[in-house]
């Protein structure tokens, strides 16, 4: 016959664990695993808000929506380089070194042309996203491009 949970309680040693959990101070406990919960996940490496939360193996961004797992230093983020080897940052301003065609666009995009303010993906060093002047949303090859 399948134990009933009354009698699975009976065969712990019922008076030591509830002594020790009285003697731990039940006072304190929540309010001190509440405070351990808040300093295990970090604040979000791409917006650096603390909205965060743990799901899994994964620390959740509420904010920005990303996802990262723990132990993910900011430091260990994705490098890209331009054509050049440079280190590009979000935000830098790139020229494009090559005519290239638009998915999705009739026109091309000209050698020379200036995007500023470049937006890094995610886990992908070899493109970042921009705007140039004339064409919006772009997702461009690093190797295309030159650091200004
Ligand atoms: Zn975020």
């Amino acid at each position: 016959m399948i134990p009933t949970p009354t009698c699975l309680r009976r065969e712990r040693p019922m008076h030591q664990r509830a002594g020790r959990c009285d003697s731990a101070g039940y006072n304190g406990r929540p309010l001190q695993t509440a405070v351990i919960e808040m300093a295990a996940v970090p604040a979000c490496p791409q917006c650096s808000l603390e909205n965060t939360y743990a799901d899994g193996a994964l620390f959740v961004c509420a904010d920005c929506g990303h996802e990262w797992a723990a132990g993910d230093a900011p430091a260990a983020a994705t490098v890209v380089r331009d054509c050049n080897g440079n280190v590009l940052s979000a935000g830098d301003t790139v020229t494009v070194i090559k005519d290239l065609k638009v998915k999705g666009s009739s026109i091309p995009l000209k050698q020379g042309t200036v995007i500023r303010s470049i937006r890094l993906i995610e886990d992908d060093p070899e493109h970042i996203e921009g705007h140039s002047d004339k064409i919006k949303g772009l997702v461009l090859k690093t190797i295309y491009l030159r650091r200004a």
